[in-house]
């Protein structure tokens, strides 16, 4: 993409700046530093790291061939390569997001809706006894694509489809460690939201709730007997 001198001096400047800070600095600061670039200039930095030769991203704009079975604006759904079983389908958004707690709430409530009817779709078309919904964040996690994906992979007895960990004996205390620590995260939902890493990368400001009119047909109706 071709942009203008003045344009890549601003991304230059901005990468600069974040380079002379500490890591922490640059979580606080990145977000509302790249808030001030324009749609063209962010394009141009995702093709720059990469973007540009993404599988998935290819796959989204047609150009990589794929069987395609589901697209509408946000999204695409294709047959995996590899399948683990036939009709095995990959769920993607068309931008390139890494993983998914970077994709935005909008998204991905539309997201979950799509891949519960795409995996109704799969379950009728394959005469699947069960379906595993799979998503795999960072490489030690089994991502090999770094675009955001999901698996829709139809099960059948007997099949060789392997999702299995050993499970480990935690203490009461790791338990209750646990617990404590994740809650912290859970407790400002809506209003702050965590990278992989449970990093602070988005802090919402409180809306004010507003009251919405009750509406008539959700009052409860009672119906009186004429005296
Ligand atoms: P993951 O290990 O979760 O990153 O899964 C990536 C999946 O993408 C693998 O199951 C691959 O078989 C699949 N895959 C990679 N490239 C393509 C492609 N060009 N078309 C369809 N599926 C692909
Ligand atoms: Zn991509």
């Amino acid at each position: 993409m071709a942009l203008a001198e003045k344009d890549i001096k601003e991304i230059e400047e901005l990468f600069e700046k974040l380079g002379s800070m500490t890591l922490e600095e640059q979580r606080a600061k990145a977000p509302e530093m790249l808030k001030k670039l324009s749609p063209e200039q962010i394009e141009f930095i995702k093709q720059q790291q990469g973007g540009g030769q993404c599988p998935f991203c290819g796959i989204a704009k047609g150009e990589i061939p794929a069987k395609k079975v589901y697209e509408d604006s946000n999204f695409i759904a294709v047959l995996d390569i590899n399948p683990g079983n036939p009709g095995h389908v990959i769920f993607l958004p068309k931008e390139h997001i890494a993983v998914l707690p970077q994709l935005s709430d909008d998204l991905t409530a539309k997201a979950f809706v799509l891949v519960k009817k795409l995996s109704g779709a799969v379950f009728d078309a394959t005469n699947a006894q069960g379906v595993n919904i799979l998503q795999n964040n960072g490489a030690v996690a089994g991502q090999t694509v770094p675009h955001l994906h999901i698996h829709i992979i139809p099960r059948f007895d007997d099949d060789k489809v392997r999702i299995e960990w050993d499970p480990l004996k935690l203490t009461e205390e790791q338990f209750e460690e646990m617990q404590k620590r994740i809650s912290e995260k859970t407790k400002d939902f809506g209003k702050k939201v965590y990278d992989v890493s449970g990093n602070l990368v988005e802090e919402k400001e409180n809306k004010k709730e507003e009251k919405k009119p009750e509406k008539k047909e959700d009052a409860p109706r009672i119906r009186r007997r004429r005296a």
